[in-house]
């Protein structure tokens, strides 16, 4: 466990995802890729240097990755709902006196701490509409930009980013129900950010399943399930990737995975990304019902590069490229193919 560096008292690891469970770190197996594959990583968050970001995907072969913006702010939890929500799902969880989770105590706190140690371990993040714009503005055969909407604004700021996104030619809009605390069937803002992108072709990259720090409560992530999202999809047609299928936990791996291809079955605008969760997604279970359900062209590589401890983006490719239960055809899917297809890159990668 890397606990040895701290920042203002706050153990660093809290910020990452764990592989399997929060207690122990994995190695990482890394073999040797072929340059003969488009690869493009949907998922990575542009939290450290985009010299870093850059040497990792040319260790790992990538062509291009899709940078996601992430729009929060931690005093929303300090509005009356939001708090009673986030105290009333911390406090009935088993978990709540589990001595990892103390740091987080009260939860209202402790999502303030998390932001600022996130802060702290990544002080060249660069993660604004902005920002991200900026990155692709600088490499734009290699990154390919989402920005990002607070819902919990009011009106006026919602359509004010839409139009940055717009005017940022950035590509979709990533949500994420757990940091920026809103269930999707809920939330008017959502909703809108959805209508936006049907009708302007952005893609929204959508987070599910636990997250770091206080979120590997699964209660506490409990509006990332993705079956809340099935009303908004039955009024608005947007692309949308449902990141992690489901299933990142580190408690619970697997977690939301039925609800995950549930809704991929239904509506054929669903896709998914396998980051942080390639060890529950590449097994042979799970990629048969992927492929019966509704196909693995909707799957797609993403490696959540840089916050899964023990992964990088080049372990993410080499257990698509080393899984023994694809065919070579559904692995080039998985890595690129269908990326470049989605996202319109056909011929250009
Ligand atoms: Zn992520």
């Amino acid at each position: 466990m890397r606990t040895e560096k701290t920042l203002h008292g706050w153990p660093y690891f809290y910020c990452m995802r764990k592989k399997r469970n929060i207690h122990v770190s994995y190695g990482i197996g890394i073999g040797s890729g072929e340059r003969d594959l488009v690869i493009i990583d949907v998922h990575v968050h542009p939290l450290v240097s985009e010299t870093q970001i850059l040497e990792e995907m040319d260790k790992a072969g990538v062509d291009r990755s899709v940078l996601l913006g992430t729009d929060t702010d931690p005093l929303d939890v300090d509005k009356p709902e939001i708090k009673e929500k986030m105290r009333k799902r911390f406090n009935s969880s088993k978990l709540y006196s589990h001595p990892y989770f103390l740091f987080f105590h009260p939860i209202e706190e402790g999502v303030k701490r998390f932001f600022y140690a996130l802060i702290n371990q990544y002080p060249n993040l660069k993660n604004s509409n902005l920002d991200v714009a900026e990155l692709v503005e600088k490499y734009p055969n290699r990154f390919i930009g989402f920005g990002s909407v607070n819902p919990n604004k009011g009106e006026e700021y919602v359509e004010e980013k839409l139009r940055e996104i717009s005017r940022l030619n950035l590509r979709g809009i990533k949500m994420l129900p757990t940091l920026q605390f809103f269930n999707p069937s809920e939330n008017k803002n959502f909703e809108r950010i959805c209508e936006y992108c049907e009708k302007n072709g952005k893609i929204l990259s959508y987070h599910t399943g636990c997250d770091p720090g206080p979120w590997e409560i699964p209660e506490l992530s409990e509006d990332a399930n993705p079956k809340y999202l099935k009303p908004v999809l039955e009024k608005y047609s947007p692309t949308i990737i449902l990141t992690h299928t489901g299933s990142y936990s580190a408690l619970k791996p697997g977690l939301w995975l039925d609800e995950a291809l549930e809704l991929g079955k239904e509506f054929e605008n669903v896709y998914f990304d396998s980051s942080a969760a390639s060890h529950v997604i590449y097994q042979k279970k799970v990629v048969e019902r992927i492929r019966e359900s509704f196909g693995i062209e909707r799957l797609m590589y993403g490696s959540d590069f840089p916050v899964v401890e023990g992964s990088n983006m080049q372990y993410e490719v080499n257990v698509i490229k080393n899984c023994q239960y694809l065919t070579d055809e559904e692995k080039n899917m998985i890595l690129g193919l269908s990326a470049a297809k989605l996202l319109g890159l056909e011929g250009a990668t």
